[in-house]
């Protein structure tokens, strides 16, 4: 099968950083079809060579298992082509059409990695050109918007010129190993599935925490923050894999289905839910990994004044009969004590206790999903010879059962970005966005969004390298239960 890759925003970061080295990664392990071309596209004026060196010198970057030897890279960059295109100028896709109707290839994609203000214009110019065809795939990066009324509005440009089906919007947590395991853990295991309901489980966490500040993305995480950024795309999209009903097959409208009942089953804000259950921080500078770091405020293109949150933890609701009742804490933010993405499924404890059990004892099922990728168990168990102690052998101790899916299935396992790509490709869907779910998303974030713009208390600071503001301990404390870190 012949295919051309074209990447809008050829020479930006998302392309050097993880588009490239995700098709390097392709292309070593062979599932890259043969017979396809990548080819670059921005403004600049490069030639296919001047192309192909600075993408070998990037390559610099990228980790040593993940580099390629200069013959591999020779081998690759045969599939590197360059285009000067400005998505701004009508008469550039002209350019860019004649290059694809030459080669005629069985498959098109168009990867959309560049701002989303040009995907209107982007879209609506292919059509003109006679680019949507039939064999066509287009790729969305996030953010597709910034609310829910842009969203649409891209949405509804991209379906005049699309149809669904060729329409991939990426959730790159979505291709993540990991995430793909807590869907085989729900749906390709029974054993689970008796206790996944709300008469089992107390509580679920689902924590996405970064060590980093915003890097050398101020300006652009300033206009945007954590909850556009974090909770209304990923911590949703893993909410839904947690929270839904089996789907009938693995089909990706099977599957999208239902998601997004998961999505209109969210409790619906009430005035004293927002004040109460949701909590916006900002960092302040701070100790990360013993090294001093500045605040948000201080980073580079952020405004001294900025009122975005890097950190929001919230408390969600799903209203149906599998989870009535149970809370769904979701917290994300930048500058947190560590770099870790985990979800917590905190079981409730035995009805009735016959042996001494630590206070507050349960059972708990750890997904871990970075950096580490694996599942804990977390049991209790009757360990030390206690035969000395009042009430001999009857006194049980937390232990855990680990399984690390690095260590079984070995690290070099098909990246996010990789699986994404060769899923786009083949045309598979499973891991991409339906708009509705998006629209969904975005309906239910935008009442937290609104409520913020009228309270100019504004974020509440915490020092970098801790866990956010205390606020975010009290809101969880009030139902009884704390993070899986403080107990
Ligand atoms: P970037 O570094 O600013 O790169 C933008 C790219 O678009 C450049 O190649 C630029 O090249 C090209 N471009 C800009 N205006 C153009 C025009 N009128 N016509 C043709 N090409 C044009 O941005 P980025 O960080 O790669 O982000 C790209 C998209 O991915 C954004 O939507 C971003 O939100 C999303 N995203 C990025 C990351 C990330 O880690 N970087 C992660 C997730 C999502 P010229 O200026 O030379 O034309």
């Amino acid at each position: 099968m012949s295919f051309d890759l074209v990447l809008f925003g050829g020479t930006g970061d998302l392309a050097w950083r993880k588009l490239m080295p995700a098709l390097f990664q392709a292309f070593r392990h062979g599932t890259l079809p043969a017979g396809g071309r990548i080819i670059g596209v921005a403004r600049d004026d490069l030639s296919d060579e001047q192309y192909r060196a600075l993408i070998r010198a990037r390559f610099d970057e990228v980790d040593l298992a993940k580099r390629p030897s200069p013959e591999e890279f020779d081998r690759f960059a045969a599939l590197l082509h360059f285009l000067r295109v400005d998505l701004s100028k009508p008469q550039d896709y002209q350019r860019l059409a004649a290059d694809l109707r030459e080669r005629n290839a069985d498959t098109v994609v168009m990867y959309l990695a560049t701002a989303p203000s040009l995907f209107t214009a982007a879209c609506e110019q292919l059509a003109a050109a006679g680019l949507n065809t039939p064999n066509t795939r287009i790729v969305l990066e996030k953010p597709l918007g910034h609310d829910l009324a842009s969203n649409r509005a891209i949405n509804e440009t991209v379906r005049r010129v699309f149809s669904e089906k060729q329409i991939f919007r990426i959730d790159h947590y979505l291709g993540k190993p990991s995430v793909q395991n807590l869907f085989a853990l729900r749906f390709g295991n029974s054993l689970f599935e008796p206790l996944w309901r709300r008469e089992t489980i107390a509580n679920i966490q689902i924590t996405i925490a970064e060590d980093l500040g915003v890097e050398k993305r101020g300006a652009f995480y300033d206009q945007t923050g954590a909850l556009r950024d974090m909770v209304q795309n990923h911590a949703l999209q893993l909410l839904c894999a947690l929270a839904m009903e089996p789907p009938i097959n693995a089909h990706a409208d099977a599957i999208r289905d239902e998601k997004l009942k998961v999505l209109r089953s969210l409790k619906a804000w009430t005035p004293q839910a927002l004040a109460q259950d949701v909590i916006r921080g900002q960092y302040s500078a701070g100790n990360v990994a013993g090294e001093q770091v500045p605040g948000y405020r201080s980073e580079p293109g952020v405004n001294p004044d900025s009122m975005t949150e890097t950190f929001v933890a919230l408390r969600a609701e799903i209203a149906n009969w599998r989870w009535a009742g149970v809370p769904f804490y979701i917290r994300t933010g930048k500058r947190l004590a560590g770099r870790d993405a985990r979800i917590v499924v905190n079981f409730r404890p035995a009805p009735h206790a016959i042996f001494n059990s630590p206070p507050g004892a349960a059972n708990r099922l750890v997904i871990h999903l970075q950096p580490k990728d694996g599942l804990e168990l977390h049991l209790l168990a009757q360990g030390q010879d206690n035969r000395q102690q009042k009430n001999a052998g009857q006194s049980l101790s937390p232990v855990h059962l680990d399984l690390d899916f690095d260590k079984r299935f070995g690290s070099g396992r098909v990246g996010a970005y990789e699986r994404l790509l060769l899923d786009v490709i083949d045309g598979r869907l499973n891991l991409f966005v339906r708009s509705d779910e998006q629209e969904e998303a975005w309906r239910w974030v935008e009442p937290i969004m609104e409520f913020w713009r009228n309270d100019n208390t504004g974020p509440r600071p915490y020092a970098a390298g801790t866990w956010g503001p205390s606020a975010a301990s009290a809101m969880i404390a009030r139902d009884a239960y704390c993070w899986s870190e403080e107990c």
